[in-house]
């Protein structure tokens, strides 16, 4: 880059830095806290995804009605159209379970192995993830690096039955209804519900779920990255978000997104939609939860008799498809 860059980036960030300055006095005594975070957010995210176009812009390119997809020299081409098709196929799906509107067009970057994917966010090749969606844009690794199938038609069934592009997808979504001004356990939860009710895919259950040995609510948004079990901040959020539904009804985490985009604190609109503190839900949850791992007990020691139950397989089409065990890293 030529020397005016970084003087330009320097310029952008310190008119951010102060618009946020600026918002933030105002915002203090309005009815909006987070106003001053979502506006930054949302100049903050358009910065970052252009700035992801223009490192990207020599790579080949494909357009659909939805996506524009961008994917990695050396990368397979038919797995680049196999990742445009799927994630134009489940673009409804994902809009109807989660309403609301997402940009116009939004931008799929694919690599062609997990280092270069993990290269721009510092992680190493034993990362595990197989997508991520970071400031408007979905990167995802090609669906080759880690399925073992060679013919299309299977490569294409387990991309749609266990990739990541209707996880990402929901994780676009929530980030854009609620101008990013959300806990990392909402996004994580409601990204699997919406995964459950379009794919069938469930992640397995934490072997700490079953003792009840749940995170704190502050941690798991907090350093949700860094907590040792992943497996169960995975689990949890997904719990959380179908103890939300189940008590106060399936339409509230959506008034939490439209809440929260509105730039209500997560404690506000906690209280606008349910009632309660953020700290009386975790308290509900945890009873709730109780409960439903007693019953889960009862369950598993009734089918165990009959012989259907398989511990660790929460998703019974798992059971017999076992072609891969989809890691639990970050998505
Ligand atoms: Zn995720």
């Amino acid at each position: 880059m030529g020397g005016w860059w970084p003087d330009r980036l320097y310029l952008e960030l310190l008119s951010l830095f102060l618009l946020c300055l600026a918002f933030l006095a105002i915002g203090r005594w309005c009815q909006y806290p987070a106003g001053p975070k979502v506006a930054a957010y949302s100049l903050l995210r358009t910065w970052q995804r252009e700035r992801e176009m223009r490192r990207t812009a020599g790579w080949p390119s494909l357009s659909g009605e939805h996506f524009t997809l961008r994917y990695q020299p050396g990368t397979d081409p038919r797995m680049a159209q196999l990742v445009l098709q799927t994630a134009e196929s489940y673009y409804q799906p994902v809009k109807d379970y989660l309403g609301g509107a997402a940009p116009e067009t939004i931008p799929l970057v694919v690599y062609r192995n997990r280092e270069s994917l993990g290269a721009g966010f510092g992680w190493g090749a034993e990362e595990s993830a197989m997508g991520v969606y970071w400031a408007g844009v979905i990167r995802i690794l090609s669906p080759s690096d880690w399925i073992a199938a060679r013919r299309p038609e299977e490569v294409a069934a387990v991309f749609r039955r266990e990739g990541p592009i209707v996880h990402e997808l929901a994780h676009l979504w929530v980030d854009y209804r609620a101008a990013g001004n959300y806990p990392r356990w909402l996004t994580e939860g409601l990204a699997q519900q919406v995964e459950r009710a379009v794919t069938g895919y469930v992640f397995p259950p934490a072997a700490a779920e079953a003792e009840g040995k749940w995170f704190p609510l502050a941690d798991l948004d907090r350093d949700f990255d860094n907590l040792g079990d992943q497996a169960l901040a995975y689990r949890q959020s997904l719990l959380l978000l179908d103890y939300l539904c189940q008590e106060y009804g399936a339409a509230a985490p959506e008034a939490l997104l439209e809440a929260l985009g509105r730039g209500r604190t997560l404690n506000q609109a906690v209280r606008d939609v349910t009632g309660k503190t953020v700290a009386a839900l975790e308290a509900g949850f945890r009873t709730w939860a109780a409960y439903a791992a007693v019953h889960r007990e009862v369950a598993a020691a009734r089918d165990e008799g009959s012989g259907r139950y398989r511990i660790g397989r929460q998703n019974p089409k798992e059971a017999v498809e076992d072609v891969i065990t989809r890691p639990t890293g970050t998505l």
